[in-house]
């Protein structure tokens, strides 16, 4: 992934990667091809759809997280 262009670092699941790095929040293990990005405060709780609330994280970890 180091391909950063400016058209890709506008975009904001590369500014989450960058930010945070390809972690997942949730077991803190590397994320390969299931990466996903889930968001901290749920929408469904008032949370917002910006780059502030969502951190990276596995497929599962999110699912498991909100199932
Ligand atoms: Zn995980």
């Amino acid at each position: 992934m180091a391909n950063m262009t400016p058209r890709t670092k506008r975009n904001r699941r590369e500014r989450v990667l960058a930010t945070h790095g390809r972690v997942c929040w949730i077991c803190g293990k590397p994320i390969g091809d299931d990466l996903t990005l889930d968001h901290v405060k749920a929408k469904s709780e008032g949370g917002s759809n910006g780059e502030e609330n969502l951190r990276p994280a596995h497929w599962k970890c999110n699912f498991d997280r909100h199932h």
